[in-house]
């Protein structure tokens, strides 16, 4: 029901908490927030991790470890749609290997079908999400030819029918975040080095009074002092952001 994200140098767990609370009018059963820390050298790889409660923002605030800490955070409300309100259904969602962990807004009509495809082709589902099925078709468009974040989400929104706003991380390409929308709301907000996302723009006003409306049809690869914004058709579609009134 509630997305939060953030790439950047002020402590995008912080913002995501934040964000999760201004969201809780929005209503929601469960919460929770993946934060992902690179490795000091090149041969370890980046760390995805991720805390998720049922019930309340602040029990998902008093459950995360110390020092979960980052340099991409993005976090969830849910109202359940698909399967129960469990922490095992509460998002983030992954893939099976945990390498790609994603937030999701909204309901995706061909979700069964696309199920049972996966399973069929030897992916195991541990969740009842629809979210889950996305998270899966992003990780398989690696083993599909494609070369980066941007590239493996296009290829899996291409697939999927209904509603969502989401939000993508990936282990292995640790320098970004990947966005998309079609039928449900989501912001971006432009930092002093640092890119912002939520469904909608009270998580935001607290941080920056420049935004960007994404529009249906659109995704948007984040990294922390550059956004760009596309569509199946179109490498850059040219978004540049608006001033809102900061009414705090
Ligand atoms: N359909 C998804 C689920 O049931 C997302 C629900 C939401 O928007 O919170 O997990």
């Amino acid at each position: 029901c509630g997305i939060v994200g953030a790439i950047g140098v002020n402590n995008p767990v912080d913002f995501v908490i934040a964000g999760l609370y201004r969201l809780e009018y929005r209503g929601y059963d469960s919460a929770g927030v993946s934060v992902l820390a690179p490795s000091a050298t090149a041969d370890v790889p980046a760390t995805l991790r991720r805390v998720r409660k049922v019930g309340r923002v602040k029990e998902l605030e008093d459950a995360l470890p110390e020092g979960f800490e980052g340099v991409a955070a993005i976090g969830h409300t849910r109202w359940a749609t698909h399967g129960p309100a469990t922490e095992n259904n509460a998002h983030p969602q992954v893939s099976s290997d945990e390498r790609i962990h994603l937030v999701h807004n909204g309901i995706i009509d061909n979700a069964a079908i696309l199920r049972t495809r996966l399973m069929d082709e030897g992916v195991r589902f541990s969740s009842d999400t629809d979210t889950e099925v996305i998270a899966q078709l992003v990780r398989q468009a690696f083993d599909r030819g494609s070369k980066t974040l941007e590239e493996a989400t296009l290829a899996a929104v291409d697939q999927v029918t209904g509603t969502y706003a989401i939000a993508v991380l990936d282990r292995e390409h640790p320098e970004s975040m990947v966005v998309a929308r079609q039928g449900s709301p989501l912001v971006l907000g432009v930092g002093e080095g640092t890119m912002y996302v939520a469904s909608d723009v009270a998580a935001l006003v607290a941080y920056t009074d420049r935004v960007i409306h994404l529009e249906d049809g659109e995704l948007a690869v984040l990294t922390p002092n550059h956004l760009r914004a596309f569509t199946k058709e179109t490498d850059d579609v040219g978004r540049t952001p608006e001033l809102i009134e900061v009414t705090e």
